[in-house]
């Protein structure tokens, strides 16, 4: 099998399609609840096709991933897909003045060929053992939806309430952000974070992710202080720095108790050492669409494990399942983004896989694939009745 194995060509198929009761917060930017409101998206789906009949698919990356796909397209025809470590680095290095996403799509495609050529799942490549993962329910951006909406601290605390009945032993909360017409908007934050709290009692871990949102280091450091107050687990990203400074955040971590979770914004291996070391993070973030793939996550992941750090894995995915079950220096798997009344924000794209708020068994826990490669489904079907565009190579 694999000596003479060779990639022949590369397909990104995109897709459109509607997510129910959805809408934008006051930026634009954030999901936020919006009943009877339609949000239009887009999808992909890169198929890596080699001379052996497998093919490795990926779905995830937005155009400007495909973009840099593109640009490393002649490269990759002709090359053994699995030798991912070689285009790991030749990709890193031809994509250097970009963000490397496109790598990232690659290689995850890569390790699904692996899996596929091997006859095994991932997890068991890279020497997994877990078969299930504890999840936290991580929430949407809190919305001014005075019925049913995430409107209110009480709203949030309502919704833990109903995450742990479910079974959830954690719960992350993405506040209401800076909202220029509301400038109570830091207290609100700190009263989501005590009202929370008080709620669920000792019962459950807790996480706030400000995504960057607040304006000043000293608000961040007022919600922060909250968070000690409440015994939170983690809190992510909280300011407009960009989740960047590892000398403010070193600062931060001088002043509050509560373990600061940095990384989501730092790109790729290196970058993630370098903050570290530099003191700017309790926990490291990884993510293998943003930090070079399933190889890119792996070596984030072992390095924290040299420096004796957690690494907690970003958004819910697949791949991220079959890292994380092969991970031992981690704690929870990121399933979301949920709403008490939002059914998906995900396209209904695997025949197999769910990643919305029901997926979790009743222990809290969500399964790791066990098909070949990825080990999931794609809905084929559904995918060429909502294909907008396609792109080969050659
Ligand atoms: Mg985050």
């Amino acid at each position: 099998m694999a000596r003479g194995m060779q990639i022949t060509r590369i397909s990104v198929v995109e897709f459109g399609f509607e997510l129910a009761d959805l809408g934008t917060d006051y930026n634009g930017f954030n999901s936020v609840y919006s009943p009877g409101s339609v949000r239009r998206a887009t999808g992909h789906v890169l198929l890596v096709e080699t001379n052996e009949g497998i093919t490795g698919e990926h779905v995830g990356g937005d155009r400007n991933t495909y973009a840099q796909v593109g640009q490393v397209a002649h490269y990759l025809i002709g090359r053994n897909p699995l030798e991912r470590e070689r285009i790991y680095n030749d990709v890193k290095r031809a994509l250097r003045k970009v963000d490397k996403f496109g790598l990232s799509a690659i290689d995850i495609a890569l390790w699904d060929i692996a899996g596929k050529a091997y006859g095994v799942p991932l997890y068991e490549l890279l020497g997994g053992w877990k078969r299930t993962l504890p999840a936290y329910a991580s929430t949407l951006h809190g919305d001014h939806v005075r019925q049913g909406g995430l409107s209110s601290p009480e709203a949030f605390a309502d919704f833990a309430l109903q995450c742990r009945e479910m079974g959830y032993p954690a719960f992350k909360i993405h506040g209401w952000g800076n909202d220029p017409d509301d400038a109570g908007y830091i207290r609100r934050e700190v009263a989501a974070v005590l009202e929370t709290r008080a709620a669920v009692g000792e019962s459950m871990d807790l996480m706030l992710d400000p995504a960057c949102e607040y304006d000043t280091w000293a608000d961040a450091l007022r919600v922060g202080r909250a968070c000690d107050e409440a015994s939170f687990f983690w809190y992510e990203d909280p300011y407009k720095d960009g989740g960047v400074s590892a000398f403010a955040h070193k600062r931060m971590r001088e002043l509050i108790k509560t373990p600061l979770l940095l990384g989501e914004h730092v790109r790729n291996f290196e970058q993630h050492v370098d903050f570290s070391l530099a003191g700017g993070t309790d926990f490291l973030r990884a993510d293998a669409h943003y930090d070079g793939g399933v190889t890119g996550l792996m070596k984030i992941a072992h390095a924290a494990e040299g420096l004796g750090m957690d690494v907690e894995i970003h958004a819910p995915t697949p791949e991220h399942r079959h890292c994380m079950a092969s991970i031992r220096n981690t704690n929870y798997y990121e399933l979301g983004l949920v709403h008490p009344h939002v059914k998906t924000t995900r396209p209904p794209v695997y025949l197999d896989y769910s990643d919305d708020l029901g997926a979790i068994q009743g222990n809290g826990h969500v399964p790791v694939p066990q098909g070949h490669g990825l080990g999931v489904t794609i809905d084929w079907e559904w995918v060429r009745r909502h294909e907008t565009g396609r792109v080969s190579y050659p």
